[in-house]
């Protein structure tokens, strides 16, 4: 048998597969930190819950409209409406089996062979492997950690060709936790408009922000920039409901109905229980985000606090989502047994059978000398895993 090649174009998800690695030695007994997954580990809040449940006890568990039900599509207009003052029809909201989803069908529906798609580095592994499916080339626009990982808009405005088709932006970023600030996406949005690419926001981690920070849009910026936008979002991160699976875009309508046909024939409908879970969510969440991003803060102070005491790391306070994305340039090349690590990759296999402490190499996300440590573990296994790792640190020669 003789795949399709544009399986040997891509690998599989390394977040999603470490993770399932991880979680099976859990289940095995071990005891380890895991600060793999890139998820919320509260529960997803009541009233996601009690709508679901009730979905089902009233039967709606059938084929929906492929493109989602209208109460969904109204109670993510409304969202829209009251939180960034956009306006969308029905016809330009597409209700996708998670965010990941909705990039995929986005992808399909918007990127071909010839294509470029600019993605800043370092990012969220998806966005690559997706592009190359689609026979798009990704081009990695480089940022640097002391900038907070802003965008340089010259180096932008040198990768950009005739072939430029988007840019994928994601604020707050997974993994660096960096936020794009106003002035920066009018640059952008300035750039777009004057060589006509499509901005592709991915919002997901949109309500994960802290110090007063607040989120921007760059739809936002201008009604013009808003139909050179897709905004993606979902879900997942916000309401803690990563396995209910329920992701969604706003944008153009040409670009959503033919997202729409795509998912007509793949997929069909987002799960019918879980989009009323959704509107539960997006209707009456807003004490639950609340109370998680407050505890989620109290989290990021200690891992960061935490991994900055120790020799060789260094991390920044990220502004956004839940990940520190330590610098670990001060460890490379030191030794264990008479073995030096070299690469990310192999300084957290170590720490993971040395210290049973469980996190993502940078490799994946293109920063080949940091490492990515979800913090939505409690701040119990947070300290545990910060003392396992310093030992484990120290003990190098
Ligand atoms: N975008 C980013 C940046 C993410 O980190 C994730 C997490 N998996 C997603 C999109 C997709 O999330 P989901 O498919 O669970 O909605
Ligand atoms: N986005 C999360 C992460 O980066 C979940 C895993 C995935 O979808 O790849 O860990």
């Amino acid at each position: 048998m003789k795949l399709a090649t544009r399986t040997t174009r891509i690998t599989p998800s390394p977040t999603l597969q470490l993770s399932a690695t991880v979680k099976a030695l859990i289940a095995q007994g071990h005891q380890i930190s895991d600060f793999t997954a890139g998820e919320p580990s509260f529960d997803s809040p009541d009233a996601a819950k009690s709508a679901g449940i009730k979905a089902i006890q009233e039967g709606f568990t059938k084929y929906t409209a492929v493109t989602g039900i209208d109460d969904l599509k109204q109670a993510i207009i409304d969202k829209f409406t009251a939180e960034q003052g956009l306006s969308y029809t029905r016809s330009q909201i597409l209700v996708s089996c998670g965010a990941k989803h909705t990039l995929f069908n986005l992808a399909m529906a918007l990127f071909e062979s010839g294509d470029e798609v600019i993605i800043p580095a370092p990012y969220w592994v998806s966005y690559p492997e997706q592009v190359l499916v689609a026979d798009a080339k990704p081009i990695f626009l480089p940022s640097e950690e002391r900038s907070g990982y802003a965008i340089d808009l010259d180096k932008l405005k040198a990768a950009i060709t005739s072939r430029t088709k988007a840019l994928i932006l994601n604020s707050p970023c997974n993994p660096t936790g960096g936020i794009y600030h106003r002035e920066t996406l009018e640059g952008v949005a300035q750039l777009a408009l004057e060589h006509n690419f499509m901005v592709v926001s991915d919002e997901i981690y949109e309500k994960m922000i802290y110090d007063q920070q607040t989120h921007v849009s760059i739809a936002t910026v201008s009604p013009e920039m808003a139909k050179h936008t897709i905004v993606v979002n979902g879900v997942s991160k916000t309401y803690s409901m990563t396995g209910w699976r329920i992701g969604y875009a706003a944008g153009p309508e040409a670009l959503i109905k033919a997202m729409g046909d795509i998912q007509s024939q793949s997929t069909s409908n987002p799960t019918s229980i879980a989009q009323k879970a959704a509107i539960g969510a997006l209707r009456e969440g807003q004490d639950f985000i609340q109370m998680m991003v407050q505890e989620l803060d109290k989290r990021r102070t200690t891992i960061v606090d935490g991994l900055n005491r120790i020799e060789g790391i260094q991390c920044p306070m990220p502004a956004g989502a839940f990940y520190a994305f330590p610098n670990i340039q001060g460890l490379l090349g030191r030794r264990f047994q008479g073995t030096p690590l070299t690469t990310p990759f192999a300084v957290a296999d170590f720490l993971l059978k040395q210290a049973k402490v469980a996190c993502v190499p940078g490799e994946p996300f293109g920063a080949p000398t940091h490492l990515r440590f979800s913090y939505t573990p409690t701040i119990e296994v947070i300290q545990q895993g910060l003392k396992s790792l310093a030992e484990a640190i120290h003990s190098l020669e």
